[in-house]
């Protein structure tokens, strides 16, 4: 309901992050119980789980996340290169930053956070019961972790969509394009590489030869409705909801948390910052989440294989 509420009002990604950065407070705070057999309590009996996930998950595994302070790529903040206005006007140099993350991921790995997911997600589905991620990292590292049902948000670096035809697809080259090759350098002294439109990477669809741009969501494009709706879908089904890696009370996590809250579905939190989570939330798990989530998402004494 609440992501319907965002669609049919037209708020775009970079609003919500004007709006959404922090909920008002709760007029009646609780703590959180960092009780984690009471949690693994709720998990042993949860049938859908949701989880959600935020930059800290990504920044455990080293992934420059370009938020916050030292959101920088050369003299650029990071966010003003995330953004349809510059890549019309200098898609060289949007494609140098991209080109840059997508191969530092190349060298990047999932981290236990992403594993213990991924591993909760395959030993549930056998026992019928289902493991939903629902993030805002552009990184594919909860796939390449071996998750399935992923809802990204945001897209993902690893895919083009033609700015002529419209083709999305898969693009794990590298690099993307020889032009490309060598380049996206974040050290400020570095120039421009100035690379004509016509060598930057181009639709293969027969007769197209478009210029691509990443199938990532930029600052001010609105979110993809139909991935919002699968979201709401899960959001309205779950039985359990994990935060992980960031507040349920930053956005993405603001959007989606406090509609499952209202339903008095438990809201689970595995980070490493200090917010005031209301009483809604259940728990808190203060830390890095590659050493919370794993003995919480653990096989549970009482699992069968019912396969
Ligand atoms: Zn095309």
């Amino acid at each position: 309901m609440i992501v319907c509420q965002f669609i049919s009002r037209g708020i775009t990604n970079s609003h919500l992050y004007a709006h959404l950065k922090r909920l008002p407070a709760c007029q009646t705070m609780t703590r959180p119980s960092s009780d984690l057999a009471a949690f693994r309590k709720i998990f042993s009996k949860a049938q859908s789980i949701a989880v959600i996930t935020g930059a800290g998950v990504s920044a455990e595994s080293g992934v420059p996340t370009f938020r916050g302070a030292g959101g920088y790529w050369r003299k650029w903040e990071a966010q003003s290169l995330a953004s349809p206005e510059t890549f019309s006007r200098n898609p060289s140099r949007v494609w140098e930053f991209y080109h840059y993350r997508r191969e530092v991921m190349l060298t990047k790995d999932p981290n236990p956070a992403h594993l213990a997911i991924a591993e909760c997600e395959e030993r549930l589905s056998k026992q019928g019961r289902t493991v939903t991620v629902i993030t805002q990292n552009v990184d594919r590292l909860h796939r390449r972790a071996g998750s399935k049902n992923i809802l990204e948000i945001h897209g993902n670096l690893f895919r083009t969509r033609c700015m002529s035809c419209g083709h999305e697809a898969d693009n794990y080259k590298s690099p993307i394009c020889t032009a490309l090759e060598g380049k996206g350098a974040p050290d400020p002294k570095i120039d421009d590489a100035n690379i004509p439109v016509q060598n930057l990477p181009r639709c293969e669809q027969k007769g197209c030869n478009g210029l691509l741009r990443p199938a990532v969501v930029w600052f001010g494009e609105a979110l993809d409705s139909d991935i919002l709706t699968r979201a709401e879908q899960v959001l309205d089904s779950c039985d359990l909801c994990l935060v992980v890696g960031t507040s349920s009370v930053v956005y993405p996590a603001a959007m989606f948390a406090p509609h499952v809250a209202a339903r008095k579905v438990p809201v689970a939190e595995f980070n490493m910052e200090n917010t005031p989570a209301t009483e809604r939330f259940k728990f808190h798990f203060h830390g890095p989440c590659g050493s919370t989530l794993p003995p919480a998402l653990a096989r549970h004494e009482t699992e069968t294989e019912e396969d």
